[in-house]
């Protein structure tokens, strides 16, 4: 049995991942760009002085440091944003649906927007706080309800539904959007 679940997770092939196409050119880390937060795009304004981290208030605020700093501080940001939100909320998922839930992490992979392991772990990609709620929501379902069932059978997409009833809308929204979710901004 132990072997064969095995097999099942590593056979499992994510419908919420869309299709790996090239990326357009990457906008540039400036005032007036504008960067994803929650499904949402704000503006940002470069800040020249007096500002040690980025703020964030319906705008970036983003301090004006060299060259890649400025995108990797963008980075360190939302993943921070990532584990502030996304963890909470699969915490609370986790409890409501009954799973035996070991660990929950933020992480960086760029296959899947989540995937969960034999061991009761369920990890996330911080990308994904780029995306709305309901999105995010529905990723933390899917990847819970593994852990009840680890196939995508009629009995899993039931479990889907009832927990997550955006679920389509989620899943038309990543295939559509899910590109955006990979550009650095
Ligand atoms: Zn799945």
């Amino acid at each position: 049995m132990e072997s064969k679940r095995q097999w099942i997770y590593e056979k499992i092939a994510h419908p919420q991942k869309y299709q790996d196409l090239p990326h357009p050119p990457g906008k540039e880390l400036v005032s007036g760009e504008s960067a994803l937060y929650l499904g949402r795009q704000y503006r940002i304004e470069v800040i020249k002085t007096g500002l040690v981290q980025i703020q964030f208030a319906q705008r970036f605020f983003i301090p004006a440091t060299r060259g890649k700093k400025r995108k990797e501080a963008l980075r360190k940001w939302y993943i921070g944003k990532a584990r502030e939100k996304i963890i909470p909320r699969a915490e609370s998922r986790a409890h409501e649906l009954g799973v035996p839930v070991s660990g929950i992490k933020i992480v960086d992979n760029r296959f899947r927007w989540g995937s969960c392991t034999l061991k009761n772990n369920v990890n996330f990609n911080w990308r994904l706080i780029k995306a709305p709620m309901f999105v995010i929501d529905y990723v933390i379902v899917h990847e819970l309800a593994h852990l009840i069932e680890a196939n995508h059978t009629p009995r899993f997409w039931n479990i889907i539904r009832a927990q997550a009833p955006t679920m389509e809308k989620a899943k038309a929204w990543l295939k559509e959007h899910g590109q955006l979710l990979e550009q650095e901004i």
